[in-house]
């Protein structure tokens, strides 16, 4: 695969745009150029499941030449994972059973990009339904890593980071359902930001899992990524469980700096159990987060240890509800020439459906049937509450932010844990908590460990977005050598 040299800041493509000095679709031009080369040659980086045609005749007009502070993406590209509706583009989800769907309605964060002057050049691919940690589980294709292009670009919202990661864009949207976002921005070296549950409206979001679903943004920067989630975020009248609080300005907050700040560490996510090489470099990130004046702090939250069953237990009860919908009636494939509708359904989901997605619909339906609701799903359900209770109080003991692994290990092989679901399902172990409490969570790269990206994960309480944004800003910059 080519590589390309870093775009501008995003700021500045914009600002060129507005400003006349290059043509209103150049760098959509530029990015076009650049997603077709990387998917030239052996090991094509396959990034993206549809592009925009800018020569069709329906594109919507150029922004004006003015300045408006409207348009802060002016121009700008912007890749948008396959779960997320849009008009012009199909939205497969990576899968086989939405195969060539589109949306008669496009999602509330796409109109919200395309107001604020943004470029959909493409839909980015994702595993399955958003079910996987590895972009492994598409039925359409492989997305490689770009730091490492025999390596997993992390999932499910894999394309999307490695659309960034190479340069192809310099944003892009996932979603986050269990660490969609922040896995793969960890595994390609990227900031990877998910909202507060209800932070960020969810009309236009294919539904996984339905409590624990939030869409959030990634950028090569603390910055960037918080200016995105600005553009994206509040209160949205199609999405009931969106918040009406306003929005704070999230990319200024940048700014404030940790001096004061009490970062708490969990010892059950840093323990010696951790990678060595990984707990180096979130060592070092305390460090330096120390001597920028955060008072570093131990604390614990007991109940992680069954986070992963809990959430492997509620996400897929969730999903074999909101999945029932995909019955080769109403949505895109359907098996051909079948009898009567049990008929259609049944060899419709059978050949539509990947394996992860029918393991996780067969789990979903078993935990909620009558006889082990009670003792899956019902205790699950109380689980996920004392996991709630853990932040709860952590955060009610003066802790503003906890900082963690975004994941146990950098970047896998590809192959190296498809045989394995179990072992698929532990790469989530740090970042499935916080989609569980509802709370932000922030991936930013901390270092590398043999040429490979390792996350750092700062989580704060529910609409505490500004100051985790402060603090991984005051990181990045201390780990860059900049303002020291
Ligand atoms: N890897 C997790 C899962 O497979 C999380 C996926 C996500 O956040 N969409 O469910």
């Amino acid at each position: 695969m080519t590589s390309f040299s870093p775009l501008p800041p995003v700021a500045e493509m914009a600002r060129r745009v507005l400003t006349g000095e290059v043509e209103p679709y150049h760098w959509v031009h530029e990015s076009l150029r650049r997603i077709q080369l990387s998917d030239s040659g052996e090991r094509p980086l396959g990034a993206f499941l549809s592009l925009l045609d800018p020569e069709r005749p329906d594109l919507p007009a150029p922004v004006g030449v003015a300045p408006d502070t409207n348009w802060p993406l002016a121009g700008v590209p912007v890749a948008v994972k396959d779960n997320l509706a849009t008009l012009d583009l199909p939205t497969t989800c990576g899968s086989r059973i939405l195969e060539g769907y589109v949306s008669p309605f496009e999602a509330t964060v796409v109109r919200r990009l395309r107001a604020a002057g943004a470029v959909i050049v493409g839909k980015t691919n994702m595993d399955e339904f958003a079910m996987g940690s590895s972009t492994e589980n598409s039925s359409a294709r492989v997305t490689r890593n770009p730091r490492d292009l025999g390596r997993v670009p992390g999932g499910s919202s894999g394309g999307s980071a490695a659309a960034v990661a190479a340069d192809l864009v310099p944003l892009a949207l996932g979603s986050d359902t269990g660490g969609s976002v922040r896995q793969p921005a960890a595994f390609c070296g990227l900031v990877g930001i998910k909202p507060t549950y209800g932070r960020v409206s969810r009309y236009g979001l294919v539904a996984y899992a339905s409590s624990l679903d939030q869409v959030g943004t990634m950028g090569r920067s603390v910055t960037e990524a918080a200016r995105l989630l600005e553009v994206i975020a509040g209160h949205d009248p199609l999405d009931s469980t969106s918040s009406t609080r306003p929005v704070p300005r999230l990319a200024a907050a940048a700014s404030g700096g940790v001096a004061g700040l009490v970062v708490g560490v969990p010892g059950e996510y840093v323990s010696d159990a951790l990678d060595p090489a990984v707990r180096k470099h979130i060592a070092r990130a305390l460090e330096l987060l120390s001597s920028r004046g955060a008072e570093i702090r131990r604390v614990s939250l007991p109940h992680t240890r069954w986070a992963i069953p809990t959430y492997y237990i509620l996400a897929p009860a969730e999903a074999s509800s909101n999945l029932a919908r995909f019955d080769g009636v109403r949505y895109g494939f359907r098996a051909p020439g079948v009898g009567d509708t049990h008929e259609l359904y049944e060899a419709t989901r059978s050949a539509g459906f990947g394996a992860e997605v029918k393991r996780r619909i067969m789990l979903g339906t078993y935990v909620l049937s009558a006889g082990y609701y009670d003792a899956y799903y019902g205790r699950a359900q109380k689980v996920r509450s004392l996991i709630v209770d853990d932040f709860r109080q952590v955060f009610a003991s003066g802790v503003d932010v906890l900082f963690t692994p975004t994941a146990p290990t950098p970047a896998f092989l590809l192959g190296e844990k498809t045989a394995d679901p179990y072992t698929m399902y532990l790469s989530d172990i740090f970042t499935v908590t916080a989609n569980l409490a509802g709370i932000p969570a922030l991936s930013l790269p901390v270092g590398e460990v043999d040429g490979l990206p390792v996350g750092g994960q700062f989580m704060a309480p529910a609409w505490g977005e500004e100051v985790m944004i402060r603090a991984a800003r005051a990181l990045e910059m201390g780990l860059s050598g900049e303002g020291a």
